[in-house]
């Protein structure tokens, strides 16, 4: 595909407007963490203190910088602001620079949807252990979109990556459940790698199960040898991070759409 100036241009707005995304992102999962979620007060920043209500002054509002200028606390009150603002913001910028350094111009707008909406579903799932639907669904819907945009003859391959991704989670949780009589993984797991099927194609999906199994293996053994405490079955984490850091190298480094 050719690359054009404006093309460039608009990836480089978008890639220098990444922070103020964040904040975005980093406002409306705080939302969504607090139960206050789908159809009221998406600002785009967190305008006021969440202690004390003091509004917010445009310095106090950049971010990540103001975050660690501040230590983690508001100007007003000295009330504690959640990691949760500076980290989710530093993962979008993060998402943006990584995809400019790996795929080319003509996915890169694409490359970081899906960035920014992994570290979405993330952030909420770290927090409540729940994948929102909506989320999981504007996640599929942006793959089958941008697959139509950028591999518009492979369409069947995204559409079966979506019901596949989808499926084989549903099968091993009915599975789980009928062996072990409790739940192992959630349906919003399946929602989920479906969501990330419907971006990288049916080919994606072993190398991004595989990807989320390993990583979460690894972050659960170094959990029990931290804490000096056995991991036995009972030992619960959020999967869907992993399953995100799947899609996310799956997409970059796995079947790339050309
Ligand atoms: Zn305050």
């Amino acid at each position: 595909m050719p690359v054009s100036a404006e093309m460039l241009a608009l990836n480089l707005y978008v890639g220098l407007a990444s922070p103020l995304i964040g904040s975005g992102i980093a406002a409306a999962t705080a939302r969504m963490v607090d139960r206050q979620a789908w159809g009221q007060g998406w600002g785009l920043a967190p305008s006021s203190c969440p202690a004390c209500g003091r509004r917010l002054g445009a310095l106090e509002m950049i971010p990540v910088l103001s975050w660690v200028a501040q230590r983690g606390r508001c100007r007003g009150c000295s009330g504690p602001i959640s990691l949760h603002y500076p980290l989710v913001e530093l993962a979008a910028v993060v998402v943006a620079v990584w995809a400019a350094v790996t795929v080319p111009p003509h996915v890169y707008i694409a490359t970081c949807v899906l960035g920014w909406l992994l570290v979405a579903l993330s952030a909420v799932d770290i927090r409540t252990r729940r994948l929102p639907d909506g989320l999981n669904l504007v996640l599929a819907a942006t793959g089958l979109g941008a697959a139509a945009v950028l591999d518009g003859t492979r369409m069947a391959d995204h559409v079966l990556g979506a019901v596949a991704g989808f499926g084989s989670l549903v099968a091993i949780e009915i599975a789980y459940r009928r062996l072990r009589g409790r739940d192992g993984i959630g349906r919003g797991d399946a929602k989920l790698l479906g969501g990330t099927g419907a971006w990288t194609g049916i080919q994606g999906l072993a190398p991004c199960i595989f990807v989320a199994a390993l990583s979460g293996i690894v972050l659960v053994l170094t959990i029990a040898a931290t804490n000096r405490r056995p991991v036995s079955s009972d030992t619960v984490i959020s999967f869907g991070p992993f399953l995100a850091a799947g899609g996310w190298l799956t997409w970059l480094y796995g079947p790339l759409v050309s």
